[in-house]
């Protein structure tokens, strides 16, 4: 049993501290509102009302926070969970946000003689309730060894990509390919609909051949019944974007298609639909296409 501060319990941590409960730890949660605490409370876990409490007895500590600026604060700040780690703590991110931060929080932990891991998921609500997220961790081996049983309790599939910052950027790239796709897969619904075929019958073919993919299996019905509750907000995938443009930029590597669905992204979120999940890239399809139906 690892005694496990939780910090963020939203739409993924809440799912992911309450499978760390089953698996048997000790977890004690802290989230800004407190609703989500009591919700872990309920399936078994114990609540902090700060954040120096909750990661004062901890020897993990795993946080799971909207963005970078959030991340900082949390990890970085004056009552934060640097300054509460005891040394020896390890300290696991499992939010997506910028590489260079997930290197400055491991050099400011390791001045503290506390681990530092970035390991962000993939697989979305459904996997992160599962406990079958794919996890894709940056660090030290020795840290990734120890964080490995609290890792695979809440995924499937756990993989040390290199050092710390090396999670994040296979996140970026995760984020590139599932951005493409979803685009792609509301273009085709758009057009398979506009051709008056069963949009739902050519899903399922399609899905069969070289062009089925996981967003056509988990995506495509609440597509074609125009069904867009997060899931994964645009808002989110927006953010992820801004990180996947600017890290190839770094590097001069050329992603043409990713910039246009960073692009559409943004737009989608200037119309206010930031909230949405991010398969409503599809209603930006029917907009260009003058088949919006509000
Ligand atoms: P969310 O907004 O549902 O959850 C974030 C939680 O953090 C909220 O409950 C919020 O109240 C809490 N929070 C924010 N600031 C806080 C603070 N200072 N102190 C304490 N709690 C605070 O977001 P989510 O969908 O769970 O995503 C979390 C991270 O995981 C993001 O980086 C996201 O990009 C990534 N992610 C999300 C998904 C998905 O499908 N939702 C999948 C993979 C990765």
């Amino acid at each position: 049993m690892t005694r496990i501060a939780f910090i963020g319990l939203g739409i993924m941590g809440g799912p992911m501290a309450a499978n760390l409960v089953e698996a048997g730890h000790d977890v004690i949660g802290f989230n800004r509102s407190r609703a989500k605490v009591d919700a872990l409370v309920d399936r078994g876990g114990r609540a902090a009302a700060s954040v120096q409490e909750a990661v004062r007895e901890a020897d993990v500590v795993i946080t799971m926070l909207p963005d970078s600026p959030d991340v900082e604060r949390v990890v970085l700040g004056e009552d934060g969970v640097l300054a509460a780690a005891r040394p020896g703590t390890l300290v696991v991110d499992a939010s997506t946000i910028r590489p260079d931060v997930s290197v400055r929080i491991a050099e400011a932990a390791r001045a503290k003689d506390v681990g530092a891991l970035d390991a962000p998921v993939s697989g979305g609500e459904p996997a992160a309730i599962e406990g079958a997220l794919s996890i894709m961790v940056g660090g030290e081996s020795a840290d990734v060894e120890t964080a490995r049983p609290v890792l695979e309790a809440v995924g499937s599939t756990v993989v040390h990509v290199g050092p710390a910052g090396s999670g994040q950027i296979v996140k970026a790239a995760n984020q590139l390919i599932v951005a493409g796709t979803i685009q792609l897969v509301a273009e085709a619904i758009v057009f398979l609909e506009a051709h008056g075929v069963d949009a739902e019958q050519a899903v399922k073919v399609l899905a069969g051949g070289l062009a089925g993919n996981r967003i056509l299996d988990r995506k495509s019905a609440g597509m074609l019944g125009r069904e867009f509750t997060p899931g994964f907000r645009v808002d989110l995938h927006h953010k992820d974007l801004g990180i996947v443009t600017s890290a190839a930029r770094e590097v001069g590597v050329a992603i043409p298609l990713g910039a246009l669905a960073a692009q559409l992204m943004g737009a989608l979120r200037a119309q206010g639909r930031g909230g949405l999940d991010h398969s409503a890239l599809l209603l930006l399809v029917e907009q260009l296409s003058g088949r919006a139906r509000s």
